[in-house]
């Protein structure tokens, strides 16, 4: 079997890994470390946030599985997006780790991405390790930050979402600090009541900062309440609209206007603004394909949970496998063992089964239950695999093993959970299909 123990899984992620390296910028007094083997429990560039860099890969002669980052079907959906939004520029959301993904390895991927304008987070230490890893383009944190933060990020050249009555005389002191303007998105709150200057108060507070001069003003945003159908969604737009027309006639520059997350990009096109503000959709989430029962975007899954088989054992019939002997063989069958359980993303399953995973070319079924580190699959009467093939368990390369349908078998309510729960350490790796 040609996945056997062999280097393509590895290769494969070699050209990116000569591209990639170089733009790694460490902390000051952190040195690199020869790539490739790393000692077990310990793997170059995991960060504390951001996820693992990109440039980890499984060794080849290792059995802990790994997340392969399928970088065409990225770059697919970004441009899907880009193209059903009228050729919009994307500020691409990689927030809590890119979904799950991994923020750093994600934004690598897509930083060379023409579509993309930028990335935009939502906590201070993902906006300091996108820096970190090396992003050049802009990153906008879409949350209010303490002073220490703020001048954190203004020294590293992300942009902050100012929103409070404080924005005029904070951002002061920081223009004198560095001595410059501080580039800025106005964060306008115009119904959902979560984050943002309250859309009313929002043109007064908006001169008060333009007079102090401490601020470049590079864009400005407000969030959807709704998935952009409902009524609610055009009084927030009227609003956001009415505010930046009045000022416009005052003379304010408010730059870049950006409003629409994936689900109103998709359903409410007069949302595009300026420039779309997508996550999920081009994490290629299914849902995300849909406008109402209509398909509009052929999104792709972006990611696949894979590992090695560890073990082939052969039951007689009658013998069980698993915790609480959950398997009995009821004719004399292969089992293989898989380390990859719950903890590193892998779901438990429904008792009711319906789980399946992709070694070679053939799909086997998942038996008893998912453990914290171990999954067994049954191979059938002849033994077809072998220790060291690789096991696709989520990917997009069969049906059955799509994100959502792995979702679905797991009694959870979508491949959100799948993303969200991978684990953060699990080495990432670049799929070049
Ligand atoms: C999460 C988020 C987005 C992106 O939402 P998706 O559904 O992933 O497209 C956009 N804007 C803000 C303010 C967000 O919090």
């Amino acid at each position: 079997m040609s996945s056997r123990f062999s280097r393509r899984d590895f290769l494969r992620s070699v050209p990116l890994l000569g591209l990639s390296a170089p733009a790694l910028i460490r902390p000051p007094g952190e040195t690199a470390r020869p790539s490739g083997r790393s000692p077990i429990g310990e793997r170059p560039g995991v960060g504390p946030s951001g996820g693992p860099d990109v440039s980890t890969v499984p060794p080849p002669d290792s059995l802990d599985p790994w997340v392969e980052l399928v970088e065409p079907a990225l770059r697919h959906n970004a441009r899907l997006v880009h193209e059903y939004t009228g050729g919009r520029p994307i500020l691409m959301v990689v927030k809590n780790d890119a979904y799950g993904l991994g923020a750093r390895a994600v934004a690598r991927l897509m930083e060379p991405a023409p579509e993309i304008a930028g990335f935009a987070v939502i906590r201070a230490a993902e906006a300091v390790a996108l820096r970190e890893a090396g992003i050049e383009k802009p990153v906008v944190m879409l949350e209010h930050n303490t002073p220490e933060e703020a001048a954190e990020l203004v020294s590293r050249n992300v942009r902050l979402s100012p929103f409070h009555d404080s924005a005029p005389r904070q951002l002061t002191r920081l223009a004198e600090r560095f001595g410059r303007r501080v580039p800025v998105h106005l964060y306008v709150d115009t119904g959902m009541n979560r984050v943002g200057m309250p859309h009313e108060r929002a043109l007064q507070w908006m001169w008060e900062i333009a007079r102090t001069g401490a601020a470049r003003v590079e864009g400005t945003l407000t969030m959807f309440a709704g998935d952009g159908t409902g009524e609610f969604a055009r009084v927030q737009l009227d609003r956001f609209r009415t505010l930046a027309r009045e000022a416009g006639r005052a003379g304010l520059d408010l730059g870049t206007l950006h409003a629409a997350p994936s689900r109103v990009l998709i359903n409410y096109p007069d949302a595009h603004l300026d420039m779309v503000r997508p996550g999920n959709a081009i994490y290629g989430r299914e849902v995300f394909r849909y406008r109402g029962e209509e398909e509009v975007l052929d999104l792709r899954p972006t990611f696949r949970l894979r590992a090695r088989v560890a073990r082939v054992s052969r039951l007689e019939a009658g013998e069980s496998a698993g915790f609480d002997r959950a398997f009995v063989a009821e004719r004399p069958t292969w089992v293989a063992t898989v380390p990859v359980g719950h903890t590193d993303g892998y779901p438990k399953k429904r008792p009711e089964g319906g789980r399946r995973a992709l070694i070679g070319e053939r799909l086997y079924p998942v038996i008893a239950e998912v453990t914290s580190n171990h999954t067994l699959v049954e191979i059938g009467p002849k033994k077809t695999v072998e220790v060291g093939d690789a096991v696709t368990l989520v990917g997009s390369d069969r049906e059955e093993i799509r994100p959502h349908a792995v979702a679905e078998a797991s009694g959870i309510e979508d491949e959100y959970w799948i993303m969200t729960g991978l684990k953060p350490s699990l080495p990432r790796v670049v799929a070049s299909d």
